[in-house]
């Protein structure tokens, strides 16, 4: 007779590399299943939630396609998998680990709980080195990057990533569940138009993105990632975010680039993996300081006199702020649910730096209109350029969103391609826009008057 294990997939849609799958699917028969948990603080945003739906339909396809089929079912994950064993007979149940506070907190009550009634694992799917491996040498945990990194290539190297399972026989019930329809995540208003042309959704997608990105552009990574303009970065980023393809699939494609291609593409490649490791550190941290993604990491931070302007934040969020750089980057986070990473720099030092506003208010936006939302990386971001974090950017690091413009984006390409109003304008004009260009608003602030005023509302907090 052979065993059923239930699968419980959350940010691991994907049949490659996915352990929980794999591992079931050498016991005998499995039952997929996603369940739409109740909504918390920090369950997914709006662009999020379409592209989870895309990447469900995506999946789904991909399970029958091998003879299986993704169940839904909906509600507290304890009662619907609890009722589930007792329906299927299950004699175990597989996931894949989360490292979100509320994630951590669900599954160790969980395993409790379901421990009587079935054989409970888990399995790590999402990360090459899990907090708990890497501490320092006082057994306390990082907080600062590069030994964090030094410690992780220290360690053995992530193993290679698991094939898909060759066979997934299902059930042998019919098991009743709700629709994708039925979770409604997709907007009423289709807002989506330009996410659907930009991105192309699942486990294939992503695969096919890392092969192309290896081939076509890895080599100029060193010299092009920080140019918005240019096609230098990867953009894998919903891809790992959702789990349509592991970071370990990343890790050790980009590791088999440099054997094959060797010195061409080393230094390019040895920093796209650095990126990765950046993401690591983003998950150590949020596993060993849960508070922090409500909170500044710095204590001393809960003090700062943040600014509240609804008018302001406001004018940010819609690419209005009258900062070129700064509106094409708010406004391709808008159309795409995506931004570069040097203007998500720029954009946030303009919020909490020049503009003094609470890093929060731009971490929930971000958190809403990111298709690639992660609670670690976003909180990581926010609180670095904040001056917050751990290994965060000096309270005196100001980015000036003239000159980051003129330096990164020189030739103004990027800004006339998301900021419709200065498509017309060259030269230095793109960077700093003429009063007479009509319905472009001026700057917010003065630079060196915002920026004097940040200095002092972070001396405070120094002393
Ligand atoms: P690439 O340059 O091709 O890098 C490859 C991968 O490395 C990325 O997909 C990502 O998984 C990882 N990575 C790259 N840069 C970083 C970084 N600085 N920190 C952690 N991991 C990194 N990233 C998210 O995935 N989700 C977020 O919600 C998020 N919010 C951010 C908020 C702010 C304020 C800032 C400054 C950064 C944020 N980042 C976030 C990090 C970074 O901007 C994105 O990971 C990157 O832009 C994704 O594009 P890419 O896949 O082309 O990156």
């Amino acid at each position: 007779m052979p065993e059923t294990t239930i699968v419980w997939l959350r940010r691991d849609l994907r049949l490659a590399d996915n352990p929980a799958l794999h591992a079931a699917a050498q016991r005998g028969c499995v039952i997929p299943v996603y369940i739409d948990e109740p909504r918390t603080r920090w369950s997914l945003g709006a662009a999020s939630r379409y592209w989870l739906h895309q990447s469900l339909s995506a999946f789904g396809a991909a399970l029958a396609a091998r003879g299986n089929r993704l169940l839904i079912r909906r509600g507290v994950p304890r009662a619907v998998l609890t009722e589930l064993v007792a329906e299927t007979g299950a004699t175990a149940v597989y996931w894949n680990r989360r490292y979100e506070p509320d994630g951590i907190a669900c599954d160790t009550a969980l395993k409790e709980s379901l421990a009587a009634a079935c054989t409970v694992r888990s399995f790590n799917g999402h990360l090459l080195f899990e907090p708990p491996r890497i501490a320092t040498a006082a057994g306390t945990p990082f907080r600062v990057f590069t030994p964090f990194s030094r410690a992780c290539l220290a360690q053995d190297p992530p193993p290679q990533p698991l094939p898909e399972p060759a066979r997934m026989a299902p059930p042998p019930m019919a098991l009743s569940g709700a629709t994708l329809e039925d979770l409604e995540l997709e907007p009423d208003i289709d807002w989506a138009a330009e996410i659907r042309n930009t991105w192309q959704f699942g486990e294939a997608a992503a695969i096919a993105r890392l092969d192309d990105y290896i081939e076509q552009a890895l080599a100029g990574y060193a010299l092009s990632r920080d140019y918005p303009a240019q096609a230098g970065v990867s953009c894998l980023s919903p891809y790992l975010a959702h789990g349509e393809i592991s970071v370990r699939t990343a890790w050790h494609a980009v590791q088999a680039a440099i054997v094959a291609a060797g010195v061409a593409v080393e230094d390019a490649a040895r920093a796209w993996l650095r990126q990765l490791l950046w993401r690591e550190f983003a998950y150590h941290l949020l596993y060993h300081f849960p508070h922090s993604v409500d909170a500044p990491l710095r204590e001393a931070f809960a003090g700062m006199a943040w600014v509240e302007d609804p008018h302001d934040l406001r004018a940010w969020t819609r690419g209005m702020t009258g900062f070129p750089l700064v509106d094409a980057g708010m406004r391709e986070l808008w159309h795409t649910g995506y931004m570069h990473n040097r203007v998500r720099m720029v954009a946030a030092s303009l919020l909490c730096k020049q503009l003094g506003m609470n890093w929060l208010a731009g971490a929930r936006w971000f958190w809403d209109t990111l298709v690639d939302a992660d609670l670690a990386n976003n909180t990581l971001g926010w609180q670095w350029v904040a001056g917050c974090g751990a290994d965060a950017a000096p309270y005196f690091r100001i980015f000036n969103p003239l000159t980051q413009s003129r330096k990164f984006d020189a030739d103004g390409a990027y800004i006339r391609n998301w900021v419709a109003e200065l498509a017309a304008l060259d030269g230095d004009a793109v960077h700093r826009p003429p009063a007479s260009v009509m319905d472009y608003p001026r700057p917010l602030v003065d630079l060196a008057v915002a920026r004097e005023a940040a200095l002092a509302r972070y001396a405070a907090i120094k002393r």
